[in-house]
């Protein structure tokens, strides 16, 4: 089988051609950085209008580099959320449309989906059950993934995510947007025992994760005027790092029967939080799965392989399917939130 797959639901414009057979015949990804860096950080209008401009075009090249038509395509994946909306609506809506034009069935795939099952794209071996940590701009959570659709929520953050405290303790430290990658960078230069920065629920029970503490406390060492920007940087780094191993380890304990232990989402193309887990996999002796960082940051590929997972299982969709700007990926976990975390 041969899927196309489509990406906007952030600031990453993306279409891929993925085989059911996990061959990556084509990847195209265009990035928003330069128009939202004035801002330092993504604004949805000019983010869906940049979706409008190069979407079609970046299909059109994906189909190039495969050397195939739209007829050789046994189904369209798009995400359908959640994500900013007018974004969403503009991948959907294509989708749709060349669902509609080619006669081929449309797939609506929750991009968290996308980030959940890309570690199988990337590894054939990877079988479920297995324990999930999706860290991304806008998740934190561990996910026990039983099968395509089946996840149940063990854990989620309090308050920001992983990535958004990357992205703010960047924008504190002025190193740019956006700020995982720049983080990353000046923390190599740094020494990340040289600011003590505190790790927020580490030791409880329940295998929670919050970062807001976290991102005051870097605000007052940078307030302090003692520490350079690669000290804090690399000290905040270390901290994300011990408090998801600690939460990861106390989740390996309750996740009976996974085969590994994964990670997903941007944050896991982060080079110390990947060693770290590595090592806690290995501990546990279990294979440790970690897609290349160009799969854990959003793209296409990714969408495309939840469309091949989900029209293997018979999970297609009606064109009459709606963008959803919060879609959680164990609905269950989500109302039980409602009553407290
Ligand atoms: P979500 O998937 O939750 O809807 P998103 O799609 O915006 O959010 P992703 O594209 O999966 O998020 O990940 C982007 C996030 O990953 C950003 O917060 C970015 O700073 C972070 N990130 C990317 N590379 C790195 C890195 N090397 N180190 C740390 N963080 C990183
Ligand atoms: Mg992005
Ligand atoms: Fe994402």
């Amino acid at each position: 089988t041969l899927i196309l797959g489509l990406e906007s639901s952030c600031d990453e414009t993306a279409a891929a051609l993925v085989t059911g057979d996990r061959r990556i015949l084509a990847h195209r990804l265009a990035g928003q950085e330069a128009a939202h860096r004035p801002y330092g950080g993504v604004v949805p209008e000019i983010a869906a209008r940049a979706h409008v401009e190069v979407l079609t075009p970046l299909v059109e090249q994906a189909l190039a580099d495969a050397g195939v038509t739209l007829a050789d395509v046994d189904a369209i994946a798009a995400t359908a959320g959640p994500g900013l909306i007018g974004g969403v609506m503009v991948g959907l809506v294509t989708g749709k449309a060349l669902a509609l034009a080619a006669g081929k069935p449309l797939v609506a795939v929750n991009h968290l989906e996308g980030h959940a099952l890309s570690p199988r794209l990337a590894d054939p071996a990877l079988a479920f059950p297995y324990l999930l940590l999706l860290v991304s701009g806008g998740h934190c959570q561990l996910l026990f993934v039983e099968g395509v659709g089946r996840y149940r929520r063990l854990a989620t953050t309090i308050d920001d995510a992983a990535g958004e405290a990357f992205d703010k303790t960047a924008k504190l430290l002025g190193l740019g947007f956006p700020g995982g990658p720049a983080v990353e960078a000046a923390a190599r230069a740094g020494n990340p025992r040289a600011v003590p920065l505190p790790r927020p629920l580490v030791g409880t029970a329940e295998p929670h994760f919050s970062f807001a503490g976290l991102k005051s406390a870097v605000l007052r060492a940078r307030d302090a005027g003692v520490h350079s920007a690669g000290d804090i940087a690399a000290s905040f780094q270390q901290a994300v790092v011990d408090c998801l191993l600690d939460r990861t380890r106390r989740a390996l304990a309750v996740a009976d029967g996974a085969t590994a232990l994964v990670v997903a989402g941007g944050v896991a193309a982060n080079g110390a939080v990947r060693a770290a887990l590595a090592d806690l996999a290995h501990a546990h002796g279990l294979p440790f799965v970690a897609p290349p960082g160009w799969l854990c940051t959003d793209n296409a590929a990714m969408i495309a392989w939840a469309g091949a997972e989900r029209l293997a299982a018979g999970l297609t969709d009606g064109l009459d399917v709606a963008a959803r700007a919060r879609w959680p990926l164990d609905p269950t976990a989500e109302k039980a939130r409602g009553a407290g975390v």
